[in-house]
């Protein structure tokens, strides 16, 4: 089968030849690893994700999920890419070997998972289980772990998260989900939990549901949560299951997209027995199910991402077999031969747009993981502390900018197929369906730019915004006197120094006590943001492909300087043509989409207030 996943030339290249991840393997974590390791991973991905899960994809979205007498039952075929998966150890990729994972950097667990995110309503099953039983790994007591984490990550169990009611949606400190203490040191849980993502499917024997409720009497907000484990078949001693826990999947709800995704709304304690064990203490809910926001966070990264990859491999092939029209340059001639849409300029503008936004989102992802081991692996306090510090101020970048531009990639294809983008014959109108949700769970747009503006600019005074520009800076320096990349680099200087204004802009106002301006422009701010990291990543890939490209066209003896010859070239030859991709998709980014963040900057600086100003009663009449 032809795989429209992802591009794996250009993940190769961002994963060796830009971040050199293989350096990774010096370090002595990760010593037993090596190249010809991980290229030997990511083959195996993508063999189960383009022969496996991919074909799966329709079927999910057609076929859905039901319910019936109280059970879920996903689309059929998940159940055999559930066991490959599962069969695969993909699941366990970064836990230690002793508890049988394989203990890979966390760069190259999610350069793997970027095979099967696309099927995003399969991969939730597994993906929320890993994340649940990572949960139990670090806060359960030896014996939740051995009740509950062995099986979880072999994925014979699986798992959830339960934070949204009706009523507690992006504030889930309203919650009103009761935990009851038990003289046993167990809880009996009451209350009604909404959206949850595979809250009940037949994939798997058990599930164990992480619950956030408040004991009764303590305090409210978010101060006052704690966390629970909540198994849908009671685990006797033994390690056999009991009894069917008191809590009933009372819908699962009807969405836009996602079919194969069951996310159902949950009744606990109808019959006043839920059982529940408190995870880690009392009223430490939030901090703990934060380790499992963060890292969702990241994984709805990838979702975007790797939808939109989706939606741009299945629009370039469609451009490149899909006749319509003459040539511009024959325009005025009747009789001239009908051309692929590739090579109408609008055409081209979309998939340019597409392409570098796509491998600008992958960099950033890969990017961001790699701040991980970087920080995991480091010895030196005040290093891991910089890696530690850069990944905070990017994961609210690579969950909100990245699925909303990987929305927009995703509308775009449909554009480039016009009318039969539109119709559900074609793939790319259910890519964008699917990809919406991306936005909305894990923390809206909204909420995640609150959390970049308040909470990720100011930490440690700044320290880790600022190391960040410095990382942009490094890379502006080694390319700003090359050839053909300092005209480049100099603009993304500019916009880097933009962005550090915009911080220092934010800080002085909610000094003077104006907090309100960097609230209303937190979004604006995010999403410039996301544009001159994407203008870096692409620069320094950029001077990575140039550094490639130059001794090729040395070897051949090609006149760079001669357009014709130049064609011959990269026509003839797949690594030219690949790396002067990378050069085109980072000019094109540079010069027409990372002037949009002046534009920002001028209107945040303009300290308009209107979204405040105007009055609830004039937004229509
Ligand atoms: C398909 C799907 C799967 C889901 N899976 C899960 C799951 O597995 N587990 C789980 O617990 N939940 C899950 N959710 C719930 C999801 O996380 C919430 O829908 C989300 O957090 C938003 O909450 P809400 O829908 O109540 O919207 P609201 O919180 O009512 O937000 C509505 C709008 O108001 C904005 N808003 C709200 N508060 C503020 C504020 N203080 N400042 C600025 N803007 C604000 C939001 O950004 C949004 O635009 C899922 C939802 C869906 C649709």
């Amino acid at each position: 089968m032809t795989n429209l996943i992802l591009d794996e030339r250009d993940q190769k290249f961002v994963l060796f030849e830009m971040l050199e991840v293989d350096n990774l393997c010096e370090k002595p974590r990760y010593e037993e690893f090596s190249t010809e390791l991980f290229d030997m991973i990511l083959a195996e991905a993508q063999k189960l994700a383009v022969n496996e899960v991919f074909p799966t994809l329709v079927d999910g979205d057609r076929e859905g999920c039901r319910l019936e007498e109280g059970q879920v039952y996903v689309p059929k075929s998940f159940h055999r890419c559930y066991k490959l998966y599962c069969e695969g150890g993909w699941g366990a990729m970064t836990y230690p070997q002793d508890v049988g994972g394989q203990g890979l950097p966390y760069v190259m667990s999610v350069a793997a998972k970027d095979w099967f995110v696309h099927n995003f309503a399969f991969l939730a099953y597994p993906g929320l289980s890993e994340g649940a039983a990572h949960l139990i790994e670090t806060y359960g007591t030896e014996e939740q772990k051995k009740r509950y984490f062995e099986k979880m990550v072999t994925g014979e169990w699986a798992g959830t998260m339960c934070l949204t009611e009706p009523n507690a949606g992006s504030d889930v400190g309203s919650l009103s989900t009761k935990a009851m203490r038990r003289p046993d040191g167990t809880y009996r849980l009451q209350g009604t939990k909404i959206f949850i993502t595979a809250g009940d499917h037949d994939l798997t024997e058990n599930i164990i549901h992480p619950v956030l409720a408040r004991i009764e009497g303590d305090p409210p907000g978010t101060k006052g949560v704690s966390i629970f484990l909540v198994p849908k078949y009671l685990v006797n001693d033994d390690g056999s299951l009991g009894r069917k826990n008191d809590f009933e999947v009372a819908k699962i709800e009807e969405k836009m997209g996602i079919h194969g995704s069951s996310t159902c709304l949950l009744n606990f304690g109808d019959n006043g027995d839920c059982y529940a064990e408190l995870l880690g203490e009392e009223q430490q809910g939030m901090k703990i199910m934060f380790q499992m926001m963060n890292e969702a966070r990241i994984a709805v990264g990838i979702q975007g991402e790797s939808s939109a990859s989706l939606a741009y491999l299945h629009a370039l092939q469609y451009a490149k077999e899909r006749l319509q029209g003459s040539s511009i340059t024959q325009f005025k001639d009747p009789q001239a031969p009908r051309v692929p849409i590739i090579q109408h300029p609008d055409v081209r503008r979309m998939l340019l747009w597409m392409k570098s936004n796509v491998e600008s989102m992958r960099a950033l992802l890969y990017y961001a993981s790699l701040c991980v081991d970087r920080e995991m692996s480091e010895e030196d306090e005040v290093q891991k502390e910089k890696w530690l510090g850069i990944l905070e101020v990017l994961t609210p970048i690579c969950k909100a900018y990245v699925s909303d531009i990987g929305f927009r990639v995703t509308e775009t294809a449909i554009q480039v197929y016009g009318g039969y983008g539109y119709c559900s014959e074609y793939p790319v109108e259910q890519i964008m369906r699917d990809e919406k949700i991306a936005s909305i769970y894990e923390g809206t747009s909204g909420i995640q730019a609150l959390d970049l503006v308040g909470r990720k600019l100011p930490r440690k005074n700044g320290a880790s915004f600022m190391a960040l520009l410095g990382e942009i800076g490094k890379t502006v320096k080694k390319y700003k006197e090359v050839n053909n990349l300092a005209d480049l680099a100099g603009h993304v200087q500019d916009a880097a120094n933009t962005l550090g204004e915009m911080g220092l802009f934010f800080a002085q106002s909610a000094g003077e006590g104006n907090f309100l301006l960097p609230v209303c422009n937190a979004y604006p701010f995010l999403m410039m943001m996301g544009k001159v990291i994407a203008g870096w990543l692409l620069l320094w890939q950029a001077g990575v492909a140039k550094e490639k490209l130059d001794p090729l066209a040395g070897e051949k003896g090609v006149d760079q300087s001669d357009p014709a010859a130049w064609k011959q070239f990269i026509s003839g030859s797949k690594d030219a043509a690949f790396y002067a991709g990378k050069m085109a998709g980072a000019r094109y980014f540079i010069k027409n989409v990372l002037p949009e963040v002046e534009a920002t900057a001028a209107a945040i600086k303009s300290k308009d207030m209107s979204v405040m100003e105007i009055a609830e009663e004039s937004f229509a009449s």
